[in-house]
């Protein structure tokens, strides 16, 4: 029953996930977190880097957060270069909404301020 359980799962969010995309235009595909390169040991007895510490093969993992819990994902190569490319296309997105958040706290508070002095000359 567990594929079950997941499907429902994948359908909320993928419901949810529409629902905010419509609400603030968010593009599709974006993805949060990062991709960090490692080099390890396969654990094969008879790999060249079971005894030579100079030879490890490189390994991508993708790390992300969800409700405060740490996922990580090992990255197939081939499917690198897309991951990476939704990663920095996430980072942007979150950089842009931060900064309009920031433009429009300082717009507020400038604006509040114009509308003193221009009562202030008034008098
Ligand atoms: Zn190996």
């Amino acid at each position: 029953m567990a594929g079950a359980t997941s499907d429902l799962f994948s359908a909320r969010l993928l419901q949810r996930k529409v629902e905010l995309m419509r609400r603030y235009s968010i593009p599709d595909s974006v993805l949060p977190g990062s991709i960090s390169l490692s080099h390890l040991r396969c654990g094969k007895p008879s790999c060249r880097c079971a005894n030579r510490p100079e030879v490890r093969h490189p390994v991508w993992t993708y790390t992300f957060m969800v409700d405060g819990k740490k996922h990580t994902q090992h990255i197939a190569k081939e499917m690198l270069e897309e991951v990476k490319a939704r990663v920095i296309a996430g980072r942007e997105l979150l950089d842009a909404v931060r900064e309009v958040l920031s433009i429009n706290a300082q717009l507020m508070v400038l604006t509040r301020k114009q509308q003193i002095q221009h009562r202030r000359s008034k008098r």
